[in-house]
């Protein structure tokens, strides 16, 4: 196995080895945990900054009203401190319990080049290869465009992330941008058997090899490759300026799509903005021993922080995701249902999505949907 080191010799090594391990051969998936301690899952729980902490104390809320068996390690992150120690227990807590739940952390820009974004730290240090989004219209909320169904798989570890810059001479700063054939193949496996699972037909590879011939070059031949393997779905792919304008006017047409690190950085805003918004659309990192869930758009909302309105429907949406992942199906069922009917409610809309409903307006709802579903629940 693979296992992530500070010393870079030894991860190039270790990479080198991994390559020849699994080479072009079907990804592994992600094995939940077995629950432990009387049937009850323990979960790693990073509030991280912003909106964060007061949405993830609503999910306790919901959890413990729907009797989720689910316990939570909160494990905070201090992202004003420059140490790492806050971010090494996080990552020992995730590899201890397996799977997390996390806000997002904030990454100041004015903090020297040295001090990296924590939540990359976390992606790269467990090995969090793939990050899928699924995109879809809800029916409440008004938006321009209807009826998108996208899933959006996007390299989650390497590309433009892997933070080797410097300054050759003053002025001039290199960048680099790592595309690994290991990894791509491992990506383009993982959009097609999900795809597959999904029973989705099509799957679209995201580029700019016209410009980077030999970095997006190898990309997309990956997934030229693991799509022959797929003859059931059919395998196209389009430069990233062109996706973009594509999605923003006609986004019906796109079915699955994977893409290298910054383009799905960029792709999942766009397809957010186009169903609604950041509040809305939920995130997961899976790797092959470890699963994160987070939104989509990975914002923190601090401007609006603290105030009682912000959209709780993302994060409860992850942690349905979550759910799913510890094969707590009914669980998740309930959950969802009741967010999404939630949503048809257009009087209890919080501001982003044009309401003026309240976070915890929105939450009461979801719990009074789940008690009248006839679920067993706490008291409120
Ligand atoms: P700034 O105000 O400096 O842009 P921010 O941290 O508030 O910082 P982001 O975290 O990047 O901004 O979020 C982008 C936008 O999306 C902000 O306007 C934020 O208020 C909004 N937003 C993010 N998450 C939610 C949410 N759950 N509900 C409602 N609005 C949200």
């Amino acid at each position: 196995g693979f296992s992530p080191s500070s010393n870079a010799s030894f991860r190039s090594l270790s990479s080198i080895i991994f390559v020849k391990v699994i080479s072009a051969k079907k990804i592994q998936q992600v094995i939940p945990p077995p629950a432990k301690y009387g049937g009850r899952h323990t979960v790693t729980l990073i509030p991280g900054d912003g909106i964060g902490p007061e949405l993830f104390s609503h999910v306790r809320e919901v959890f413990r009203f729907s009797c989720v068996p689910v316990d939570f390690e909160v494990v905070h992150v201090n992202s004003a401190l420059e140490t790492d120690d806050d971010m090494n227990n996080a990552i020992t807590a995730i590899r201890r319990n397996g799977v997390a739940l996390k806000g997002n952390i904030e990454t100041k820009h004015t903090l020297p080049a040295s001090v990296k974004s924590r939540n990359n730290v976390l992606r790269t240090s467990l090995d969090l290869y793939a990050n899928v989004m699924h995109c879809q219209s809800l029916p409440g909320v008004q938006t321009r465009h209807k009826n998108i169904d996208i899933m959006i798989i996007r390299e989650n570890t390497e590309g433009e992330y892997s933070s080797l810059e410097h300054e050759s001479v003053s002025g001039v700063v290199e960048s680099l941008k790592i595309i690994t054939r290991n990894n791509s193949l491992r990506i383009a496996e993982y959009a097609f058997q999900l795809a597959r699972e999904k029973g989705r037909r099509r799957v679209t590879a995201v580029h700019k090899a016209n410009i980077m011939k030999l970095g997006d070059g190898l990309f997309l031949q990956c997934c030229k490759e693991v799509a022959s393997g797929y003859p059931d779905i059919t395998f196209d792919s389009m430069i990233v300026d062109n996706t973009t304008m594509q999605l923003v006017s006609k986004p019906q047409q796109f079915d699955v799509m994977v893409m290298p690190n910054l383009y799905g950085n960029v792709v999942s805003n766009v397809c957010a903005g186009l169903v609604g918004g950041p509040g809305l659309v939920p995130g997961a990192n899976y790797g092959r021993d470890y699963a994160v869930f987070e939104t989509a758009t990975r914002n923190t909302g601090k401007s609006i922080a603290g105030k009682n309105i912000a959209n709780p429907t993302a994060v409860l949406l992850a942690s349905c995701m979550m759910l799913d992942h510890l094969q707590l199906n009914d669980y998740a069922t309930l959950i969802r249902n009741a967010v999404l009917t939630t949503m048809n409610e257009t009087r209890l809309h919080t501001a982003d999505i044009g309401g003026q409903g309240t976070t915890s307006e929105v939450v009461q709802s979801i719990m009074r949907i789940i008690q009248s579903n006839g679920q067993l629940t706490a008291d409120l």
